[in-house]
């Protein structure tokens, strides 16, 4: 079975689908693997380091997908590039389900199954396969230390000869994968925090992380079967934006994480709120590619307001740490192609609980539930 991995291609992604370690583990299994030249540079990955994992290197990309049974890519492909793969391949990445649906009938057009790294599905089994949260981790990691690098003061207490320095606060909105190592991160370089979430099962979470949480009555929340947050009405967003503009203007830094699986995510910091910090304090917006939480967020840009509040919207800040995110992301993957994997070749199992949640097209068909076509 021949894997390919195509270089990223989207500006601003240095991932990579796999790293030289995740290639020696399926070579190990038995899996030929080839990747793009030049496909791990951004991740610090040369192809001298994947040839001496045991891939080859390939310089026609669109021979290479023609030829590939499983196509691993970190971003969405392009739609022309999924009609060159061939019928009753595989491929696996990010695709984006909910904003294209042109993908993924191109992948039904294509004869290719597809497997869909956003609906694996949150089972503990399914645990070391979903790229969601792995990326979210180290997206929450980086959301501080960007914020702090940017903020114009420290974030711990110092007391010195020159006089006392109070811990800079933090907002955390979203107490998810991200927002929770968003806390453990500003709380390990010594800031105060306060988080919210309208998920209220995550208190004693945010408080075993040494961070306040607070407390805003919207009514009526609750949470999926997978885990995610309902979506609010528009009365409840209004409640939850009056309830957190006071801790918004006494805050240093925000941080925003909050989404709604499938859906556009919430704006709960409005322009109103952010003129209500104070200059030099920092909104980091982690929701930014999924249409963003903050008002004036642009996303893949740092923008400073009129009054002087930065707001960074940069998608995807994992891919800004891309050694770590690839090694990650790629493990995912490995999890999935090994579990299933039979001495020779990945046989796609439609019956099994983790495929059916993640497989979007089979057999020259969108298969679904949630994407299938109505009728
Ligand atoms: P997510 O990325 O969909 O959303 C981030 C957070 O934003 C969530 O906690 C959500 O409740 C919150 N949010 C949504 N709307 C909000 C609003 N208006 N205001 C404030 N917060 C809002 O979520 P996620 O990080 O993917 O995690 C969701 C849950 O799933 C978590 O409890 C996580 O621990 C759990 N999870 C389970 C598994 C598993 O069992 N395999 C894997 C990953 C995550």
């Amino acid at each position: 079975m021949l894997l390919f991995v195509p270089k990223e291609t989207r500006p601003l992604e240095s991932r990579v689908g796999l790293d030289p370690a995740a290639v020696a583990r399926l070579v190990k299994l038995g899996a030929a693997v080839a990747i793009e030249a030049g496909g791990g540079e951004a991740a610090g990955h040369l192809d001298a380091d994947y040839e001496e994992a045991g891939a080859t290197i390939r310089t026609d990309l669109a021979a290479a997908l023609g030829e590939a049974d499983f196509v691993i890519r970190v971003r969405p492909a392009e739609v022309e590039e999924v009609a060159l793969q061939k019928p009753g391949s595989l491929a696996t990445g990010l695709m984006d389900p909910f904003g294209s649906p042109e993908r993924i009938k191109a992948y039904a057009d294509a004869g290719v199954s597809a497997l869909c790294s956003e609906l694996i599905p949150r089972t503990t089994l399914a645990q070391k396969m979903d790229v969601l949260s792995s990326q979210a981790n180290l997206a929450g990691y980086m959301g501080v230390v960007t914020a702090a690098e940017r903020l114009d003061a420290i974030l711990p207490m110092m007391m010195t000869p020159a006089g006392t320095i109070s811990p800079a606060k933090v907002f955390v909105i979203g107490v998810g994968v991200a927002g929770l190592q968003a806390i453990a991160t500003a709380r390990r370089l010594g800031a105060r925090v306060e988080a919210f979430d309208t998920r209220p099962v995550v208190e004693e979470q945010v408080k075993s992380l040494g961070a306040k949480f607070v407390k805003i009555d919207i009514g009526e929340t609750g949470e999926t079967e997978q885990g995610y947050a309902r979506e609010l009405t528009p009365e409840q967003v209004e409640l939850q934006r009056q309830g957190m503009a006071k801790i918004c203007s006494g805050a240093d830094i925000v941080v925003t994480t909050a989404k709604v699986f499938g859906r556009k995510a919430p704006v709960l910091l409005t322009a109103g709120m952010i003129a209500g910090m104070r200059p030099g304090s920092v909104v980091v917006d982690l929701a930014a590619e999924g249409g963003g939480n903050v008002e004036g967020t642009v996303c893949d840009e740092e923008v400073v307001t009129d009054a002087g509040v930065r707001i960074i919207g940069w998608g995807a800040l994992e891919a800004r740490v891309p050694r770590h995110a690839s090694q990650m992301f790629a493990a995912n993957i490995v999890n999935l192609i090994e579990h299933f994997w039979d001495g020779e070749t990945f046989p796609l199992r439609t019956d099994d609980e983790i495929i059916k949640g993640c497989l979007l097209t089979h057999g020259g068909q969108i298969v679904h539930e949630r994407f299938k076509p109505a009728g």
